[in-house]
């Protein structure tokens, strides 16, 4: 194999970083830099990896490991390289592939970020700042086709200027695994792109046979153990795409590439863990009780979920002691005394509930939502489970009642070690006029939601950090600084609150 790549596959720093080995920290990503000069707040937020000499780093995200394996398994000399090093490709690369979670920060938190602050969040610039740099500008001087795609790709249909500008050749759309080798042929061969390619249900991987392992090892150990979502959220993307399980062998398989490169953690992805082979809506303990047993088997390092869905939290529990199970079953291990997961919490109001998302309570019935999230963080609370929450406010069809109700939820939360962290629906286009979509569409009630779940979250967030988080002297500073940003960005809140309810009191 020649020593330089035909195809780069990359993405900016904010992605390309393992985050402290600590996937919240690149949360941080989605924000402006609060209280901090920006460099601090990257080195806290996007460290950059190890790379070899030709510039691979030792872990990528997941999504471009997907591409990258696609693509090598066909035979091309493809490989992802760290943005700091594209240009050691220059003479070689044709193509490059650039793939991201939220290109433009229009997507949720980040959006959000930006209205309250009014201050471009970090990926944002430094999105833009990989972009413009004279590595990239040179590959476009020499032809290089630019291709992008990932789960933020629609942004690209409100950023014409900068697809233009930039010289982007195609945008792909949806999980891209079977479209990309296509893509890279074409490419290499000369032929013409198209603009714009969205991947229906009809092309994504029909059979868990055609998902390719990844190659090499992927940011915090992160494997795939399902795709898809059988609830069927009206403000959620997931929904479109078909529900698939992955079986077991599978995983363990691309568990031990990464143990095999020196990538420890291990985190289950899924839009719901508990509902890997389900019964359709209804958690199976076999299953996870067989994949949890299986990679503690394989490592004692600590096991992470990326999502799961609160009513199946209270359904496995309740109905099976399934959540007291499989934490036995990563707690065996003296390295692991806690698990974190991300949750949508979304409202606490029935009638907004009903409206947006009717089977989110699924089994149980929707008139119960606020029982089933109460009841679901009292089960994590006991079980060292720590969630992150996101809620859902602004939706179109949102009424003052609904955020109020939203709110008692919140504060009926307050024993219960967790997160939560409101998103506001932002409206496409909002951008182009952000201070009159801030000054008109933030009411008093939200103001009341932001102040209770900031209470919250800035509670037990010294909590979390100092009990179980970023444990170590390696750790000290981020430690530090991360509790300096929690403090500022409470003092700042406070500030901002008061200055919306003195302009809302005033009229
Ligand atoms: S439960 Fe989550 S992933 Fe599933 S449709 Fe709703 S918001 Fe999307």
């Amino acid at each position: 194999m020649s020593m330089t790549f035909d195809i780069v596959i990359t993405t900016d720093r904010s992605m390309m970083s393992d985050h402290h080995h600590h996937e919240f920290l690149g949360f941080m990503t989605t924000g402006p830099a609060f209280g901090v000069p920006e460099w601090l707040w990257g080195w806290i937020a996007a460290p950059k990896p190890k790379v070899d000499k030709l510039g691979r780093p030792k872990v990528a995200p997941y999504g471009l490991r997907k591409i990258e394996a696609a693509l090598q398994d066909a035979g091309f000399n493809a490989a992802v390289v760290d943005p700091d090093h594209i240009d050691k490709h220059l003479d070689t690369m044709k193509v490059l592939m650039i793939g991201h979670h939220d290109f433009f920060a229009y997507g949720p938190p980040s959006s959000e970020w930006w209205t309250i602050t009014g201050k471009e969040p970090y990926n944002r610039v430094s999105f833009r700042r990989f972009m413009e740099s004279p590595a990239i500008r040179e590959a476009k001087r020499r032809g290089v086709k630019i291709i992008v795609g990932g789960p933020a790709a629609w942004q690209w249909l409100w950023a014409l200027d900068e697809w233009r500008k930039w010289g982007v050749d195609t945008v792909v759309d949806g999980e891209a695994e079977r479209v990309v080798v296509d893509l890279a042929k074409k490419a290499l061969a000369g032929e013409e792109l198209p603009d714009y390619v969205f991947i229906g249900p009809a092309d994504v991987p029909q059979t868990v046979e055609e998902i390719p392992n990844i190659n090499h090892a992927s940011v915090n150990g992160l494997v795939e153990i399902m795709r898809g979502c059988p609830r069927g959220c009206k403000f959620c993307s997931v929904t479109l795409r078909p529900w698939r399980s992955i079986p077991i062998e599978k995983v363990l398989d691309e568990i031990k590439v990464n143990m095999s490169e020196g990538e420890k953690g291990i985190i289950l992805h899924s839009e719901d863990v508990l509902l890997y082979y389900a019964d359709g809506i209804r958690p199976r303990p076999e299953p996870l009780i067989k994949l949890h047993s299986a990679v503690r088997q394989l490592t004692d390092e600590p096991i992470g979920w990326s999502h799961a869905s609160l009513a199946a939290i209270a359904y496995a529990e309740e109905k099976h002691k399934l959540v007291t199970k499989i934490t036995d079953i990563l707690f065996s291990s003296k390295k692991q005394r806690y698990l974190g997961v991300e949750v949508g919490l979304e409202t606490g109001s029935i009638k907004l509930a009903r409206k947006i998302m009717p089977a989110k309570a699924a089994p149980y019935r929707i008139e119960e939502y606020p029982e089933v999230v109460e009841r679901a963080f009292a089960i994590m609370h006991e079980h060292n489970i720590i969630p992150a929450a996101t809620l859902i406010a602004g939706l179109p069809g949102e009424e003052p009642d609904d955020v109020v109700a939203t709110t008692e939820l919140v504060e009926r939360l307050r024993p219960y070690r967790s997160l939560i962290v409101p998103m506001f629906f932002v409206p496409m286009g909002a951008f182009k006029n952000l201070e009159w979509f801030r000054r008109n569409s933030i009411r008093p009630e939200h103001v009341e939601l932001l102040k209770a779940t900031l209470r919250h979250s800035a509670y037990w967030a010294r909590d979390i950090v100092d009990r179980f988080y970023l444990k170590g002297s390696r750790y000290v500073l981020v430690r530090a600084a991360i509790k300096w940003i929690v403090n500022y960005i409470e003092r700042k809140a406070e500030e901002a609150a008061r200055a919306v309810e003195v302009r809302a009191g005033g009229g």
